[in-house]
């Protein structure tokens, strides 16, 4: 029985995959603050051309650049793993297989992005890139994507990762980046906010905030976001149509998918490739699994809202629990946006793609039995897929289906003991879902009226 399924490096795929072709409707246009659909040159500040080319592409199939291949190489294609030993914990008749895209130098799958944003922002002419990140891994992909190309790279890093993930500080350092805990005094949108509280924790929007005002006044500099955006998901699909290339080698295919989601990259990344095959008639589930404390999807309205803390970004159409809603200071860090992708969004609402929130405590649950079987210590974020995918195949074992589930191991957590240490002496909790400061932040989403027809 084959444990990991590996494909030669001759074999990684050479087009990224656009979902946009396939989707039954066009994709929302991202609005300017008149309420009117900004075109491509309003992102012109702080994205490179080509970048924002794919992120309005109706193409289905856009090459990856061969100077991106030759550095994905390093740590692509990833293993797909045949969960034998926790299938066999579970006693489920359910087949388990995991993509694992903790084998990337960064630790995730976020330098599959970084890559190709540092690559177009070079050819650009572009010296500087900004960015923000939550857990600390999305700075240190684009750390990492920046030294590979010779790019000075600037981080603002939530602050109360700052203070959890000290090494993942160290880590993108030791990559040439610059790190700052969020809110700075720096920036006018990180002196705002420490203006009401100056022990704001920040978060992920309003690093963000702090990301695009610096990037958007200087010319040499532009700004990177880890997730979210079109052409992010789309750098990420590599990990699906690997998938599907391994699953077929060893003449399987998946019936239900799961993955975290938090802006939806990892999501998109690993089941937009099979959303092709769902697209032409075939029957598969695609579920976006999330904490019931930042629910974004589950409990969420779907409207136009800002993508940062203070409203400096154009406004999409996402499920978004308010621009300024500070989610509970939950380890996985990753999961703490207050809203989604538009693509998955727009799926989400036409009901095409799944969501489950899942409590804190079952994720680690779920995240121990997963090491102890597999041998692999996963990223907090990872473990909401873990958590769904066990509670399925425990389904599974109690009605005697025997499905094929797939999941997304986005991340390791090598740099995340700290929270399995509170897991473990029981200062975890799960937190409520937090309905008021829900209903207070929706009460704050910009007014539009925009009507596509
Ligand atoms: C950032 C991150 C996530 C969540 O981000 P998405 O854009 O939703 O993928 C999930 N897992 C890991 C390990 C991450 O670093």
């Amino acid at each position: 029985m084959k444990t990991k399924i590996l494909l030669k490096e001759s074999e990684m795929p050479t087009h990224w995959y656009n979902v946009v072709a396939d989707m039954p409707n066009p994709p929302t246009p991202p609005l300017g603050p008149d309420g009117q659909p900004v075109g491509p040159e309003a992102l012109m500040a702080i994205f490179p051309e080509e970048l924002i080319k794919q992120e309005v592409s109706r193409e289905r199939w856009i090459p990856i650049p061969e100077a991106v291949r030759d550095i994905l190489r390093l740590w692509r294609p990833s293993p797909l793993y045949r969960a034998h030993r926790l299938e066999q914990a579970l006693k489920t008749p359910a087949k388990i297989y995991y993509k694992n895209e903790s084998v990337s130098p960064a630790g995730s799958h976020k330098p599959n992005t970084a890559v190709a944003q540092a690559y177009y922002n070079k050819q650009a002419g572009i010296k500087r890139l900004t960015t923000e990140t939550g857990a600390g891994q999305w700075g240190c992909a684009l750390a990492l994507a920046g030294q590979m190309f010779g790019l000075e790279v600037r981080v603002f890093m939530v602050k109360v990762s700052y203070h959890q993930k000290p090494y993942r500080r160290s880590m993108m350092q030791t990559w040439g980046a610059n790190v700052y805990a969020s809110p700075t005094d720096m920036t006018n949108s990180g002196r705002a906010i420490l203006a009401k509280d100056p022990n704001s924790d920040g978060s992920l929007g309003i690093a963000i905030s702090e990301a695009v005002e610096e990037a958007a006044g200087r010319d040499d500099t532009n700004y990177a976001l880890g997730s979210v955006l079109n052409h992010v998901l789309l750098h990420q699909t590599i990990i699906g149509e690997e998938a599907k290339k391994q699953l077929a080698m060893v003449g399987d295919y998946p019936d239900m998918i799961f993955a975290p989601c938090g802006g939806g990259s990892n999501f998109g990344g690993i089941a937009f490739p099979f959303f092709a095959d769902k697209a032409a008639g075939r029957d598969i589930q695609l579920v976006a699994v999330e904490p019931t404390s930042c629910p974004t999807l589950t409990k969420g309205v779907y409207a136009y809202d800002f993508g940062d803390a203070i409203g400096l970004t154009p406004l999409m159409k996402m499920f978004t629990l308010g621009h300024d809603f500070m989610p509970p200071g939950i380890h996985a860090g990753g999961l703490r946006y207050h809203g989604d992708s538009a693509l998955v969004s727009q799926l989400h609402y036409e009901g095409l793609v799944d969501a489950l929130a899942v409590p804190q405590l079952e994720t680690f649950e779920a995240g121990v039995l997963f090491a102890r079987c597999e041998g692999i210590v996963p990223a907090p974020e990872s473990t909401h897929a873990i958590a769904a995918a066990v509670r399925e195949a425990k389904r599974c074992a109690a009605t005697g289906e025997a499905k094929t589930l797939l999941f997304n191991l986005s991340g390791h957590g090598h740099f995340d003991m700290s929270s399995y240490d509170r897991y473990f002496s029981g200062e975890l909790q799960d937190y409520d879902y937090p309905e008021e400061a829900i209903q207070e932040s929706l009460k704050h989403l910009p007014q539009v009226d925009f009507n596509p027809n």
